[in-house]
């Protein structure tokens, strides 16, 4: 129905000759815990974590140092064991400045008891939930969403099927891959405690075709277990897009504004499931993860980092850069941010740290020749140039008629239009205008609905004097 591929639009990003094929090959490696971690207290969509220690507190490895600031939050730990230096503010990659705890680390590497579980089929959904928000764990696969609140269906809702995200198709990144080669089986364990936690019977692992041994561990770990099945998939960016996973696998749309879980779906990276086992199997919080670093290194490869490490550390580890960066980007070379202060940390979403030379180098922009290639490109049927039209010419309105809410910017109409137009950064734009002016409105909305009240309530009161 779509060629090749088994969503609407998709595109073929090429990789320089620094891209999967170098890091697929490269082991997981433990990096060095640094001398002082910087950890965010906002890593996570929903509500910032409270501090709960201060200055001068000892804390161990696993300790908690936040507090979940909500339902829709996710408590964060130490990463070191050490001595808590201060609370400041800190610089994430996102462009956004939040609280952060720093420890200094006295480098003992003393962990809390961790209370391990060799019986997860024993315990109860509601008892897995705990765990896994005691653990911290949001979606590593970049979207940071508390993985708790995924698996706590609300009231009514019916979760028919679990996807795991394998895709990981954004060009560089091999983070994902490596963790399938070499966790398989914990991988399919994790899969099994979100089933239980989920109460699902079936759970579809979808990985590209391009990891073919990825496919092979992982189904070798599944056979033999009911409800666990693998799907390779087309080689399309962006195939690892929930929607896209979703589509591909079930053929189910999720609707515009909708959720997964409105077609009974919920999907997690396999970053999460290995996070969950171990939070399950071993008691272990959220400390550390996997992160690839690629491009213009000169060791690159996949690192296993403690979250709160400065990315300028992690560089120096992959013996630094290369002479002709042009650029770094957090995250892969589609989605990810381009940074410029290196001592932002690591953070539970940081999937990969890509060192770009002139390839990421922005050409100047052409005017639009309306060939379409953008709208043929896009995953979710919009029509970018119109929308961008209308953003870059204020009628926000416009661009909301045309769904640029529903925009999940992957780049790929930036990637294939021969005008070199910017699109996917107008539409962030757009969207962050919308939002703001969605937000004022209803804030004016409250006020005025405030007043009115308050207006009837002193003519009562007026009333009742008069009588
Ligand atoms: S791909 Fe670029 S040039 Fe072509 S229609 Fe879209 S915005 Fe215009
Ligand atoms: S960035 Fe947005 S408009 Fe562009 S292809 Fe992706 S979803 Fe479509």
């Amino acid at each position: 129905m779509f060629g090749k591929h088994l969503f609407p639009g998709g595109v073929h990003p090429k990789e320089g000759k620094n891209g999967k094929a170098v890091n697929s090959g490269n082991a997981i490696v433990d990096m060095t815990a640094p001398a002082r971690v910087v950890i965010p207290l906002s890593q996570h969509i929903g509500a910032p974590a409270k501090p709960i220690v201060k200055k001068g507190d000892h804390v161990l490895v696993g300790q908690v140092i936040g507090e979940a600031g909500g339902f829709v939050s996710a408590p964060v730990h130490a990463t070191v064991s050490g001595t808590v230096d201060e609370i400041r503010p800190c610089l994430l990659a996102s462009g956004l400045t939040v609280q952060a705890i720093v420890i200094d680390n006295d480098f003992k590497d003393e962990w809390i008891e961790l209370k391990p579980c060799d019986h997860p089929e024993t315990l109860s959904a509601k008892e897995l939930q705990d765990l896994v928000r005691e653990a911290g764990i949001v979606g590593m696969g970049g979207a940071t969403f508390p993985t708790s609140v995924k698996i706590t269906p609300g009231p009514g809702k019916v979760i028919e099927k679990l996807i795991i995200n394998g895709a990981e198709c954004e060009p560089y990144l091999t983070a994902d891959h490596r963790l399938m080669i070499e966790q398989p089986n914990r991988i399919v364990d994790g899969v099994h405690i979100i089933m239980t936690a989920l109460g699902v019977k079936e759970a579809v692992i979808g990985i590209e075709n391009n990891k073919p041994d990825a496919i092979a561990a992982i189904s070798q770990a599944a056979s033999g277990l009911g409800g666990i099945s693998v799907k390779g998939l087309p080689v399309s960016y962006p195939q690892g897009g929930e929607k896209q996973l979703i589509y591909a696998i079930t053929r189910r749309q999720v609707p515009n504004g909708g959720l997964p879980i409105d077609v009974g779906v919920v999907v997690m990276n396999v970053g999460t499931v290995f996070a969950v086992d171990e939070a399950v199997r071993d008691g272990k919080p959220l400390v550390e993860r996997i992160t690839t670093v690629g491009g213009l290194v000169n060791n690159p490869g996949n690192y296993r980092v403690r979250i709160g490490t400065p990315i300028s550390l992690l560089l120096d580890t992959c013996g630094g850069l290369q002479n002709g960066v042009k650029k770094i980007l957090n995250g892969g070379p589609m989605m990810g941010m381009a940074i410029n202060d290196l001592e932002i940390p690591i953070t539970k979403g940081s999937s990969g740290i890509l060192a770009l030379g002139k390839e990421s180098e922005e050409p100047a922009e052409g005017p639009c020749i309306r060939c379409g290639r953008c709208q043929r490109a896009c995953p979710m049927k919009l029509s970018p140039y119109l929308m961008d039209l209308y953003i870059r010419n204020e009628q926000y309105e416009n661009s909301e008629k045309l769904g640029v809410m529903n925009c999940i910017e992957c780049g790929a109409c930036t990637f294939v239009c021969p005008a070199k137009r910017m699109l996917t950064q107008s539409f962030k734009t757009g969207k962050r205008v919308i939002t703001t002016r969605r937000k004022t409105q209803a804030e004016r909305e409250k006020a005025q609905a405030e007043a009115v009240e308050k207006e009837k309530a002193a003519a009562k009161a007026e009333e009742k004097k008069e009588d």
